[in-house]
């Protein structure tokens, strides 16, 4: 998950990586804790772009993640086509240049050390930002009946228009005295 800069020759370097869940531990973690779990293997592919001591990087990453519809509840997986672009920069030895670090931060650089680039933390936050909010098996879900909790999109209960219908939950206040 690192690359050696004198690894992109004549400037430009195109690279493959096929991850697993366990090079992300912070995915991990999320996924041992019954959230989002991202499926293996995660196709990362990658273009360097070397611009004097700045590393550009233009990504796309594919993957597939198992997530839980928040109207009825159940796992559903989800195809994750992102693109994003990284850019790197020395890192300043200079103690007293950390405005600049600060500033480096600010503009969403990634620093690199030793001529070499760590790729790991920025390939996850790619991965972590990628994971929907509010995920929904289908537009037309209808999730769960908020009084039975049966799941609409695989059965009817009865107690489904009794909100709506005066007429009807009168009847069933009734029905309801009686007993
Ligand atoms: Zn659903
Ligand atoms: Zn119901």
């Amino acid at each position: 998950m690192r690359l050696e800069l004198k690894d992109i020759k004549g400037g430009v370097l195109e690279q493959g990586y096929s991850c697993s869940l366990a090079d992300f531990p912070e995915l991990l973690a999320i996924a041992q804790q019954d959230g989002p779990q991202y499926k293996e293997p995660l196709e990362f592919y990658l273009r360097f772009q070397r611009t004097g001591s700045l590393v550009e990087v233009d990504g796309r990453v594919d993957a597939v993640v198992r997530l839980r519809c928040g109207r009825c509840l159940q796992i559903f997986e989800s195809s994750i086509s992102e693109t994003f672009a990284l850019t790197f920069t020395p890192q300043s030895q200079e103690t007293e240049e950390e405005d600049l670090e600060l500033e480096v931060e600010q503009l969403g650089l990634i620093t690199y050390q030793d001529e070499t680039l760590e790729l790991r933390e920025p390939l996850q936050e790619q991965l972590l930002l990628a994971i929907p909010i509010s995920p929904v098996c289908d537009s037309k879900c209808l999730g769960l009946c908020p009084h039975c909790g049966v799941n609409l999109n695989e059965c009817q209960c009865s107690c489904v228009r009794k909100p709506f219908n005066n007429k009807f939950s009168v009847l069933a206040d009734i029905a309801l005295k009686k007993d």
